[in-house]
């Protein structure tokens, strides 16, 4: 505790969790809003949590601080509640309907489209609802919708149990887990965390608290179960199936020239092929090589990050799933390798995607994707346009291969599919808002032709809410709409973004 890079790394997070850092550093850049008012504080009947109104002197870093990352939309809302109980919920939803303020909800506050903060009506912040407790016998893990990753690793592990969590430690769990979730250790649970939602609590349009699963009210478990930023309701408590914590954990990384990714994606199919790579979690980045001096031309500092992940239940098991990998070309032609490196979920998440990590830090942020059965021509697809159009150093594409997704009839999930595909674009200055969303952009056509689908919690809606329809068949699109109006008939909870 006396290092100081922990101290500060801790203290990041803290204030990240909170959303507070993202709120300092654009009110740093800009004026503040609001003149203090000097009327009493508004109070919600029946809510005692913080409520916060537009005229408050405090409401623009509130307001900027539902957003974890620095990509602030312009929207505002009338009212902002920071709910501390299920109770408070409730009777802050009742008010909303009763004052025909639309409700959208936050937790942690990630999603790169912002989708909490809307012009007018209310927010519902239920990202200080945090507690976790674990049933040992069933293995399920009652959370309240506030938690992040990093504190379900940290409960989890004490029991000996593991999550699919997000692959950064600040992403809040319901957000995550509603709109699908790709955790670490995904080959093993189905592809997406949602499939591990074993029940929740929610509160209704009509201000109802309704508990849902498989059994119970089964069609509200289906849409829970992977329709994330256009839920009709506020899910107040999650039941999340847990898992024995992998006795190895153990990866192996290879960095080439982005020249060779034919050889990349190559390699990968033959290993795929040949092996069983059921715990394998395999990703795959096209970055800006982190160490390239600033001198370098950007073209030539393109890199291929290969890293298998090994979640088995020996050493040796782990050893021999990762063993392909180090006897094909990846071994032979890279030019940096690291093999068979340990890791708890602490260590991940340390080593990789940190908060000070290029592709977790706190930035401006846009992103769009694609499921697909053919990852490696999709990343073919776009090398090129990352290597001469990466507006930053820290754009990147990321492939998750080996998902393995099927979809379920408790789930809207709608595609079978082995791979998610995403592009990212990562950045400070608001003026370059319009390079970085025009990079996104471009690559959405050169991607989709390898698309089955599409993962809902990362497209890029705010320029093209379509994205959000594109992420469910026909069939299931209808079902949510049907769905939407028997248990939001007056419209309380907003839709998606850009959806009425
Ligand atoms: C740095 C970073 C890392 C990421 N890593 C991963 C990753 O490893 N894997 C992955 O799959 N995704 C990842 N994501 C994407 C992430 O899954 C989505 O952005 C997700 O929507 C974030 O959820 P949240 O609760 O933090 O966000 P919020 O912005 O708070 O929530 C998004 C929306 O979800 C809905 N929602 C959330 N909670 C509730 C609730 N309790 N009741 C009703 N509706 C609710 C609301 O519509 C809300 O507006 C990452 C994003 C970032 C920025």
């Amino acid at each position: 505790m006396n290092d100081p890079t922990i101290s500060r790394r801790l203290v990041l997070q803290q204030l990240a969790s909170l959303g507070v850092l993202g709120a300092l550093g654009t009110l740093r850049a800009g004026p503040l809003a609001a003149a203090a008012s000097t009327e009493p504080a508004q109070t919600v009947a029946g809510v005692s949590g913080k409520v916060i109104r537009r005229r408050d002197g405090d409401y623009e870093l509130w307001r900027q601080a539902m957003v974890w990352h620095d990509s602030k939309p312009d929207r505002y809302p009338d009212l902002m509640v920071q709910a501390t109980s299920t109770q408070d919920v409730i009777a802050a939803v009742k008010y909303a309907a009763q004052n025909a303020l639309r409700v959208a909800v936050r937790s942690g506050g990630h999603n790169s489209n912002g989708p909490s903060l809307r012009d007018g009506g209310m927010l519902i912040d239920v990202s200080a609802m945090s507690d976790i407790a674990i049933d040992e016998k069933t293995q399920v893990a009652s959370i309240q919708p506030g938690v992040r990753s990093s504190q379900l690793v940290g409960a989890a592990l004490e029991k000996g149990l593991s999550f699919p969590v997000p692959h950064c430690p600040s992403v809040g769990m319901s957000g995550f887990t509603m709109g699908g979730g790709i955790g670490w250790n995904y080959a093993q649970h189905g592809g997406f965390a949602t499939f591990s939602i074993v029940g929740a609590e929610i509160v209704t349009a009509a201000g109802q608290l309704v508990k849902t699963d498989a059994q119970t009210r089964p069609d509200l478990f289906w849409a829970l179960r992977g329709m994330g930023p256009g839920f009709f309701g506020v899910v107040t408590r999650l039941y999340l199936q847990l898992y024995p914590v992998p006795v190895s954990m153990m990866a192996s990384s290879y960095i080439l020239p982005l020249d060779d990714l034919p050889t990349v994606t190559s390699t990968l199919d033959s290993i795929r092929e040949k092996n069983e790579m059921e715990r394998v979690e395999l990703l795959v980045l096209l970055l800006h090589h982190p160490d390239a001096p600033p001198e370098a031309p950007a073209a030539d500092a393109k890199i291929c990050f290969v890293t298998a992940f090994a979640f088995e239940d020996s050493v040796e098991q782990a050893t021999a799933a990762l063993a392909p990998f180090a006897r094909s070309a990846l071994g032979s032609k890279s030019a940096v390798k690291i093999e068979n490196q340990q890791y708890s979920y602490e260590q991940l998440y340390e080593t990789y995607f940190s908060l000070e990590d290029p592709g977790g830090r706190m930035a401006r942020y846009a992103v769009d994707n694609v499921l697909t059965d053919e990852g490696g021509k999709t990343l073919e697809a776009l090398a090129g346009h990352f290597r001469h159009g990466a507006p930053t150093r820290d754009t990147h594409v990321l492939a998750a291969f080996n998902m393995q997704v099927r979809t379920r009839p408790d789930s809207c999930i709608s595609w079978n599919a082995d791979t998610y595909l995403g592009c990212y674009a990562i950045w400070d200055d608001p003026a370059e808002d319009e390079r970085n969303f025009a990079w996104v952009n471009d690559a959405i056509p050169l991607m989709d032709p390898f698309a089955v689908g599409h993962y809902v919690n990362e497209v890029e809606g705010r320029g093209h809410p379509d994205r959000f329809r594109q992420c469910f068949t026909d069939e299931n699109w209808q079902r949510l709409q049907q769905l939407r109006a028997k248990y939001d008939p007056n419209g309380v909870f907003h839709h998606y973004l850009g959806h009425s």
